[in-house]
């Protein structure tokens, strides 16, 4: 288990074997940000390479099918993942929700079916935008994660992180309030306590996720119950990804 802050990219759909530069370049300057776990989540194509280059960085998956194998072309199974070098799984993603209309329901088999299968996972929640206008966002963050997690999780705080995303600020350049960024994490680390225990509940890391920059790394992380960063665009080269991680890290080499 770490309590280190967790930066985690998401490559999205890009990437050609020409990116295994940058997460040779990512891995290097991870080993000299040791207060930091860092951690890529590359398309399909290149989690093996990147597990094969990679000494200090972890490697993930973006997704994966409920299923363990069988008859569901262009499918991935989390065993899949895990046999090409993953070690984690980042589901229910927004634009997995929205692009394949996956549902709660789905999600949570996904879960399942990936802790079976021995990878982490990295939860994915957050709000539409015209939830937050209404009000509503809590509630419907807190009724993502009910509905996306299984009844019972062994060592939760070991197995599974959680990540809100407020899909306006995805891709945006737009962010929530710091206020805003720390009421929503005490919300569903409340909602994990419950959940998990008290001390479970209170190991399992959250992150923030959505148009987190170098700019603005430093006073996001520094929120209370902001235990890292998922990071899609200023992951995709090793500089902008790893000033994310040195911010994470209170700016110093290691
Ligand atoms: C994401 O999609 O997980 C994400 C956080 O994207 P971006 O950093 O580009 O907003």
């Amino acid at each position: 288990m770490s309590l280190r802050p967790y930066i985690v990219g998401n490559w999205k759909m890009n990437g050609t074997r020409a990116m295994l530069s940058e997460a040779r370049a990512i891995d290097r300057a991870a080993q000299r940000y040791m207060k930091v776990e860092v951690a890529v989540a590359p398309p399909y194509t290149l989690i093996h390479a990147v597990h094969r280059e990679a000494e200090q960085i972890a490697v993930g998956a973006q997704d994966c099918h409920p299923g363990v194998e069988g008859a569901h072309t262009g499918d991935i199974s989390a065993v899949m993942a895990a046999d090409a070098g993953a070690k984690f799984v980042i589901l229910g993603h927004s634009e997995r929700r929205q692009d394949h209309g996956e549902s709660n329901e789905l999600v949570r088999t996904k879960v399942e079916s990936a802790l079976g299968a021995g990878l982490n996972v990295i939860l994915c929640c957050g709000e539409p935008e015209e939830k937050r206008e209404e009000g509503k966002h809590e509630k419907f963050v807190l009724n993502q994660l009910r509905l996306s997690l299984p009844e019972e999780i062994e060592e939760p705080g070991d197995r599974l992180t959680i990540a809100y995303e407020p899909i306006w600020a995805i891709g945006t350049g737009r962010t929530p309030t710091l206020n805003d960024i720390a009421a929503m994490h005490a919300s569903i680390r409340a909602f994990l306590v419950e959940k998990f225990g008290e001390e479970q509940g209170g190991l399992v890391r959250i992150l923030y996720g959505g148009s987190v920059k170098p700019e603005n790394a430093r006073e996001i992380l520094s929120v209370e119950n902001v235990g890292g960063a998922l990071v899609g665009g200023a992951s995709l080269t090793a500089d902008s990804f790893m000033n994310i991680a040195l911010a994470a890290g209170d700016g110093e080499d290691q």
